[in-house]
């Protein structure tokens, strides 16, 4: 089924009416937007890609010696690598990891936490609730899953209870989402809530003072604007954040345009 603009922004919480909120010192009244009003927010300049904070690495970050193996895997061996791995104990409560989904040229990659029960017994990240608000984030931004896009996560194996993977999980999952990045070579990645800013940026700040910036992802010469949102899991328990995550969408999508209108097309060899 086809959504309408409005269908999807009504499924963010974001419908029927978009309010904004005047700057200060401007008049009371809140202005009333249309739902076609985000678009048009949108519609400035490309996003200038510099200055961006530079993120400092994580233990055991990117750039570390991986004693995995992985940066000599293609896809395939890579996913059969991932689906055998039994590098952290979370392959002890797992029905199956889950690599990840979608177009493996893509130039948008979405990063998550990890697999839930829903995405454990089906092999497939980011189905279920959590995933139906993700593929309707990804509508709202003209974005279909597959389609240009990749869907991963931090870890690919699911965490006991839905719980936060622990950063020894995220560090030895790291290695496999590293070559994840390095094959599909993405002109943006968006990071889908704390645990993935912590594993993909080893960014230690909450996710609300981290929102509204450009990172850089550094592997090598391998160099990918990132920007940071809400987990859509989180977006369920607290809807008013939905027109933040509307925000941060608007802000990935001027940064791709900025990749685009500037010719930052990276470079085809791998690392
Ligand atoms: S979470 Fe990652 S590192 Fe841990 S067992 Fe699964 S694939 Fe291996």
């Amino acid at each position: 089924m086809t959504l309408t603009r409005e269908q999807i922004l009504e499924e963010m919480g974001l419908g029927p009416v978009w309010r904004l909120r005047q700057p200060a010192g401007a008049s009371e009244a809140v202005a009333e937007v249309s739902p076609d009003a985000p678009a048009k927010a949108d519609s400035a300049a490309p996003m200038p890609l510099a200055p961006r904070p530079r993120a400092q690495p994580a233990a055991g970050s990117v750039d570390a010696v991986d004693p995995t193996g992985a940066d000599a895997l293609g896809w395939p061996a890579l996913r059969e690598a991932i689906l055998g791995c039994t590098a952290c104990a979370l392959c002890q409560g797992r029905k199956q990891a889950v690599p990840g989904v979608g177009d493996e040229n893509a130039d948008w990659l979405f990063i998550g936490e990890g697999p839930g029960a829903e995405e454990d017994a089906r092999g497939e990240p980011f189905v279920g609730q959590a995933g139906k608000l993700l593929d309707a984030m990804l509508a709202a931004i003209d974005l279909r899953r597959g389609d240009n896009v990749y869907i991963a996560n931090a870890v690919k194996c699911r965490p006991p209870g839905n719980r936060t993977p622990e950063a020894a999980e995220m560090a030895a999952c790291r290695p496999w989402l590293k070559r994840q990045i390095a094959l599909i070579r993405p002109k943006l990645i968006v990071l889908l809530g704390r645990a993935a800013m912590h594993a993909v940026l080893g960014e230690e700040r909450s996710l609300g003072a981290s929102r509204g910036k450009t990172f850089e992802y550094r592997d090598g010469e391998l160099v990918v604007p990132v920007i940071v949102t809400y987990h859509p899991a989180y977006l369920l328990r607290n809807l008013p954040d939905k027109a933040k995550a509307w925000e941060d969408l608007c802000l990935a999508r001027r940064v791709m345009r900025g990749q685009q209108a500037v010719g930052m097309d990276l470079p085809l060899s791998p690392a």
